[in-house]
């Protein structure tokens, strides 16, 4: 059962390779106070000096030690790089990639210079795990994590809050649900005073996978054991409590061998506590520690296997989203260009798959536009706007001529009217405008982000073109918008069935011109009737009265040419027209009280002006819309694809079109070593689960 152990060391370094955590692995987790020997466990564990151990604080970063026990066949076969590599026992660190480092005495130089590295040559620790592998044939398969001791008091320049840092720094070790927790006391300290046991607690509740290490048993004071601890008579252990001794700091600095500190211990155990020595010692310790590990493995394969998968599917995803690689350019320009016309036209129709929900978007903005926009704008406009009553007036005057006009002359009506549709081009032109705007901004949400970021050169292309087409159906669409305006200019269609008020105000108009007519002519024979009673009264007078009686009776008429004055001589030599005495006719209808049939007069054409306006009004509001769609938007969505094959499908910049933007391609390698990486994991897991036991 020991061979599944490698199985999970080749899983962490799969992961290792990938640089995440993405997977909790079990392993080993050595905590206790400082200097309580826990790099002397390790180290006893490893067989090996390798460890920087001594007084202080010598552990200032996690050391996450991988043990791969090597056959005889491996240490033969075993050529890194290249490189044949005849050691029995070598090791590798992930930071200095495939070095092997053969001296454990270099291996220990590296650890120290690696925490200087990271940590500062002061005092300070540093979260950043140093990761080794010890390969050897005289280790059982093991990981396991060298942690900073705890502490309470800060010495040197170590910082205030030493003892919270390597506190919080265990717990994240220890708190890893796949860990498994060997509190390491000192058998010279009280062990019901335990820091690291108590710690354990916090995270392993019920002791299920924490296994105490008591150290330090020669260190006893004469007369005490450890036997009452050891039986956990002290705090009992779920997982059992194992007694070492390891090498103390005299055997250090004498350089005494670990294979004789391993005798010396054994033999110190059959002396000291003969009846559980075969429970304790080292070699024991190794042996509990991979009984439990692989437990422990076991028992999280499932899990395990399952993240595994929900994280190809994950990557796999991803890889997706990047787009397949290119094996057929053509296609995949083809492709990308016939995605995003109907992506654009789908935007049009308001049958996009991406349709927002928090903002109008295509289609609909046109709609808004047409309807709100330019629906109210039209709306807004003042039939009479711009138009004051005087306009109205020189207009009637203007168009009567010379003669005194008997109706409103309805060529003023026709001008006037004119005047006023003329005012609906300007922001018929301004919807095309805005339509175009529109359609211009949906460009952005057509293709997806994915696709636009993985060929930007393409994306740039295909903009251009949309852009341009939609610029060449400006003039088209314009000219009809301002052809729509000159129509009605071209004929004001007094008949049209909408317009009544014309016949309204022609009888209103009628009527009241024949009545005026009556008066006059009741004013006029009323004068004449005047007249004749005058004459009448004249000739009982004077006899003598003739034809010019009737001129002179008219006011303002000129004197007989016998009695022409100086005053006229004067007039005549001032003005260079010299005929008549008449103020210059005005400009503009002088400013006055209207007449009350010029008021009529005004009134009618004004009413005549609104009437006819709303009409033609109606009809704008009608036919710019559809001016708009048949000319731009429907023709621009009818071309598009067509217009982009045959701007962009050329053989001979094809390799520039599809040139992927150095993210993606990036990306998408990772991605893919990603999901190499999980998918060699996956595997690995199948074969655990197919030929083991369970
Ligand atoms: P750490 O700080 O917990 O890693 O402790 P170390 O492994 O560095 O050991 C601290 C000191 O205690 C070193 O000088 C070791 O030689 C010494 N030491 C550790 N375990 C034992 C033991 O079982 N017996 C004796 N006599 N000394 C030990
Ligand atoms: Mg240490």
């Amino acid at each position: 059962m020991e061979g599944l152990i490698p199985v999970i060391n080749k899983l962490q370094d799969v992961f290792n390779t990938v640089g995440s955590e993405v997977i909790q692995l079990p392993q080993i987790v050595v905590i206790g106070n400082q200097s309580s020997g826990k790099s002397s466990v390790i180290e006893n564990l490893v067989g090996r000096d390798f460890l920087p151990r001594g007084t202080g604080i010598v552990t200032r970063r996690p050391l996450v030690l991988q043990l791969i026990h090597l056959t005889r066949n491996d240490t033969e076969n075993r050529n890194h790089d290249g490189k044949v590599v005849q050691a029995e026992e070598f090791g590798k660190f992930l930071h200095t990639k495939n070095k092997i480092y053969t001296d454990f005495k270099e291996i220990k130089e590296e650890i120290e210079n690696e925490t200087n590295r990271m940590g500062g040559s002061d005092r300070g620790i540093c979260p950043e795990p140093i990761n080794l592998k010890i390969f050897s044939n005289r280790v059982v398969n093991l990981t396991l994590v060298d942690l900073p001791g705890m502490t309470k008091v800060p010495v040197g320049d170590q910082p205030v809050d030493i003892e919270v840092q390597i506190r919080e720094l265990c717990l994240r070790y220890i708190s890893n649900p796949n860990s498994i927790i060997l509190a390491v006391t000192a058998a010279n300290t009280d062990f019901s005073t335990s820091e690291a046991l108590k710690l354990s607690r916090e995270v392993d509740p019920e002791g299920k996978r924490t296994l105490a290490v008591t150290t330090k048993l020669d260190l006893m004071d004469a007369g005490t054991d450890a036997m009452d601890v050891l039986c956990g008579r002290v705090i009992p252990v779920k997982l059992g409590i194992i007694g070492v001794v390891n090498r103390s700091q005299a055997d250090i600095k004498s350089s005494k061998e670990l294979q004789e500190a391993l005798k010396d211990e054994a033999s110190f155990l059959q002396k000291k506590y003969p009846s559980i020595a075969n429970r304790n010692g080292t070699p024991y310790l190794a042996k509990t520690l991979n009984r439990l590990l692989m437990h422990h493995i076991r028992d999280c394969l499932p899990e395990l296997k399952t993240r595994v998968n929900v994280l190809i599917a994950q990557f796999q995803n991803l890889l997706a989203s990047f787009g397949e690689p290119i094996d057929d350019k053509a296609q995949v320009l083809l492709q990308v260009i016939t995605k995003f016309a109907s992506a654009y036209c789908n935007t049009i129709e308001g049958t996009a798959k991406n349709i927002e929900t928090s903002e109008l978007c295509g289609g609909a903005r046109i709609c808004y536009i047409f309807h709100e926009t330019f629906g109210r704008t039209l709306e807004s406009v003042d039939p009479l706007g711009g138009l004051s009553t005087r306009d109205v007036l020189t207009a009637i005057r203007n168009a009567t001529g010379p003669r005194p006009a008997l109706f409103v002359p309805e060529i003023s009506f026709e001008l006037l009217v004119k005047r006023q549709i003329r005012r609906l081009e300007e922001p018929s032109l301004r919807c095309v405008e805005l339509v175009h705007e529109e359609m211009q901004r949906m460009i952005q949400h057509c293709g997806t982000q994915q696709e636009m970021l993985r060929f930007p050169k393409l994306y740039e292309k295909i903009v251009d073109v949309v852009t341009n087409l939609l610029r060449r159906r400006l003039p088209p669409t314009n000219s009809m918008v301002e052809n729509l305006v000159s129509i009605e200019l071209a004929y004001i269609n007094t008949k049209h069935p909408d317009f009544s008020e014309a016949q309204l105000v022609h009888k209103m108009m009628t009527e009241s011109a024949v009545q005026e007519t009556m008066t006059q002519k009741l004013s006029r024979e009323a004068i004449q009737k005047q007249g004749l009673d005058d004459k009448r009264f004249n000739k009982l007078d004077i006899g003598t009265t003739d034809r010019n009686s009737e001129t002179s009776s008219q006011p303002g008429s000129a004197p007989s040419s016998a009695s022409q004055s100086p005053a006229r001589t004067a007039s005549s030599t001032n003005r260079r027209s010299g005929i008549n005495l008449l103020p210059e006719v005005p400009e503009q209808a002088p400013v006055m009280k209207l007449s009350s049939r010029e008021q009529r007069d005004c009134d009618c054409i004004e009413r005549l002006i609104r009437s006819y306006f709303l009409i033609v009004r109606k009809n704008i509001q009608d036919t710019i819309p559809k001016a708009i769609m048949h000319f731009l938007v429907n023709h621009v969505k009818d071309t598009l694809q067509s217009e982009l094959v045959c701007m962009l499908y050329k053989k001979e910049e094809i390799n520039i079109l599809l040139e992927e933007s150095e993210h993606i391609f990036t990306r998408r390698k990772e991605a893919q070593e990603m999901l190499q990486a999980l998918q060699r994991a996956s595997h690995i897991i199948g074969e655990i689960r197919e030929t083991h036991l369970w």
